[in-house]
């Protein structure tokens, strides 16, 4: 999703679209096995600054798979973020401008003429990922001798939990 400068009038613009899952791979290259599970869709307010500039601001959601670092299951992940952009034209500087935070400058988006709003999404995406995703606080992962999950239990010894079962006995018959 690409506008052009001249598509946005003095009273701003609100746009809706879409990014399609191929286009957002490689915003997850970084995350090992991520995985994009549907469109990303994103609604964005676009009004002007006094000086060429422009603040975009909106929401964007999408659903990736994500792979747990502990027993390797994939699980659906919802992303749903708001953001806000401050983008400067590239010749402020050069007119006078007032002068911008650091922070505020992100040209990559916007080269004067063109705003790339499915590069920001994208850059959002990445922004929006876990840096280790578990699937719950309590996985357990998998038994480091024969490789089940150990939250679904293993047969090979591994881990010995009977402890708690004959202690519930000894209860009993104390009674
Ligand atoms: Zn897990
Ligand atoms: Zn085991």
């Amino acid at each position: 999703m690409r506008l052009s400068l001249n598509d946005i009038p003095s009273s701003g613009r609100v746009v809706s679209f879409q990014v399609a899952p191929e286009a957002l791979e490689g915003a997850l290259s970084g995350c090992e096995g991520a995985k994009p599970q549907s469109e990303l869709f994103a609604e964005v307010e676009i009004s002007r600054t006094a000086g060429r500039g422009l603040v975009v601001k909106g929401r964007m959601g999408t659903t990736l798979t994500l792979t747990c670092a502990r027993c390797l299951e994939s699980h659906p992940y919802r992303v749903d973020r708001e953001f806000q952009y401050h983008l400067v034209h590239p010749e402020a500087g050069l007119e006078g401008e007032v002068e911008l935070k650091e922070d505020e400058l992100d040209v990559a988006f916007f080269d004067g003429r063109v705003i790339d709003l499915g590069f920001a999404m994208t850059q959002e995406l990445n922004l929006a990922l876990p840096y280790r995703f578990l699937c719950s606080e309590g996985c357990k992962g998998l038994c480091p001798r024969c490789g089940k999950d150990l939250s679904r239990g293993c047969e090979c010894g591994a881990e010995e939990s009977s402890a708690p079962l004959s202690s519930l006995k000894s209860l009993v018959l104390n009674r």
